[in-house]
């Protein structure tokens, strides 16, 4: 683990260190800092003006320092002369408690209280648009079912081959990418680590997929439903709790039911309790909302959740449980910010573990198709506003995810569907002109 910013550059050649922190609504923001100038700021921080981001504070706060986590120091791969940094937001000597890596860091210390270690996998799904954004970047990309297309993603080849040929060199254990189950769509998958590790992947991942593509003249994009008609990004999680040495899977136990332990139970109790209130966090745009409760997409399913519902390995429920000792929460989606979809799963989890939650019935059924013969099951939200209002009031989990961070992403989301609803649309006009 490299623990001087200062010498890293110097080994490596780096002329320009990016100390980056990610906002309330996932925006990365970044200063670059001269590696000559890094000395007192590796350790003070670098200062930024918090009002102008996503933080919920005003222009009169004092400075706000993001100080640079060293060990999560990269070198970018495609621009070897700038390295990024995660950095933690800390104002007049306090952790900045709503600044979403610090909602994590403070879970995965209360997770660890209880000698209890996260560890996630994601799967950030992404589309490559042309520059504008509008429209797929491959014309013969046509395919009803182009799931898997093995001449679209060759296609793309040296986009997705350079990205994962990036992961290779950054040790993340990158093993296998596709072409998703939309036009335009690719998935690429690397081993889950700890749930520190993993958003912070997360972020750089999201960060190089985008730079490259653009390197490669398209657009990439995580936003949930880019396109109408087609299967959105979604960006299943898959958890496993471990021992605090890492040695052994508490969630693994091979004569419980599909192989999860009474521990893991009862986590997965906790995230079907508040799903309908995570999905705040989890699914926290507009837009996320017409990936689930989508209607059938053009390839015959939208392979997104409606309803809170769990059942083994089967991809039409809200939870699979994939294999023994780890389950697989698909609701996420592309706009998930990387800390804090880590950190309310966590958040979840603990309160189910804590009460023993039971996740209810399982359903081994193809909800697509069966989904209405299931009455006792909650609906998720149908919009922001049902999402944000299920979350605070779901006071369990936001004290648990803190009440300082809850109360400014409550505030924040409301101003924003405030904002969009506002904003008039043509939908308005063709439906009430003649009314
Ligand atoms: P699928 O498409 O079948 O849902 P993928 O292979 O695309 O699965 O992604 C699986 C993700 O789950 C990867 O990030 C993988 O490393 C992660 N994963 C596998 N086992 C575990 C585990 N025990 N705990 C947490 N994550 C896991
Ligand atoms: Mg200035
Ligand atoms: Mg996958
Ligand atoms: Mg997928
Ligand atoms: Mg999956």
């Amino acid at each position: 683990m490299t623990q001087d910013l200062a010498a890293f550059a110097r080994e490596k050649g780096v002329k320009y260190l990016m100390i980056s922190y990610t906002d309330l609504f996932g925006g990365q923001r970044a200063k670059l800092v001269p590696a000559q100038a890094i000395g007192e700021m590796a350790v003070e921080g670098a200062g930024f003006a918090g009002f102008a981001t996503w933080l919920d504070m005003t222009p009169a706060h004092p400075d706000m320092l993001a100080v640079p986590d060293p060990t999560t120091v990269i070198q970018l791969p495609w621009k070897p002369e700038v390295a990024w940094v995660a950095a933690n937001c800390v104002m007049e000597g306090e952790d900045v408690a709503q600044a979403p890596r610090n909602v994590l860091r403070r879970l995965v210390d209360t997770a660890l209280a209880k000698n209890l270690r996260v560890k996630t996998g994601v799967e950030a799904e992404f589309f490559l648009l042309t520059p504008e954004g509008t429209q797929i970047s491959d014309p013969f990309d046509t395919a009803t079912k182009p799931c898997y297309d093995q001449q679209a993603v060759m296609r793309r080849y040296d986009v997705i081959s350079e990205i994962c040929d990036y992961m290779l060199d950054l040790g993340w254990g990158p093993y296998q990418n596709d072409h998703e189950d939309a036009n335009g769509q690719f998935e690429m998958n690397w081993d889950f680590a700890d749930a520190l590790v993993t958003a912070d992947r997360h972020s750089f991942f999201k960060f190089m997929v985008k730079s490259v593509a653009e390197k490669h003249g398209f657009r990439a994009t995580f936003m949930p439903k880019p396109i109408e008609g087609l299967t959105g990004n979604g960006c299943h999680a898959h958890i496993s709790v471990w021992s605090p040495d890492g040695a052994s899977n508490v969630f693994a136990d091979d004569g419980k039911e599909l192989g999860l332990s009474e521990q893991g139970r009862s986590f997965l109790g906790g995230i079907m309790r508040h799903a309908t209130a995570l999905a705040a966090i989890t699914n926290p745009t507009v837009n996320s909302y017409k990936r689930i409760n989508a209607p059938r997409t053009v390839s015959g399913a939208t392979w997104a959740p409606n309803t809170v519902t769990w059942t083994g390995n089967n991809r039409t429920h809200m939870v699979r449980v994939p294999g023994p000792g780890r389950f697989e929460l698909r609701l996420p989606d592309g706009a998930a910010n990387p800390y804090l979809l880590q950190a309310v799963i966590i958040a979840a989890g603990l309160s189910g573990i804590a009460a023993k939650a039971d996740p209810g019935p399982r359903y081994d059924i193809d909800m697509y198709a069966e989904g209405h013969t299931v009455k006792d099951a909650p609906r998720l939200p149908l919009n922001l506003l049902d999402a944000v209002r299920a979350f605070e009031a779901d006071t369990g989990l936001t004290a648990a995810m803190g009440a300082e961070f809850s109360a400014s992403y409550v505030k924040m989301k409301l101003q924003e569907w405030t904002d969009y609803v506002s904003h008039f649309s043509q939908w308005e006009r063709d439906n009430t002109l003649d009314i």
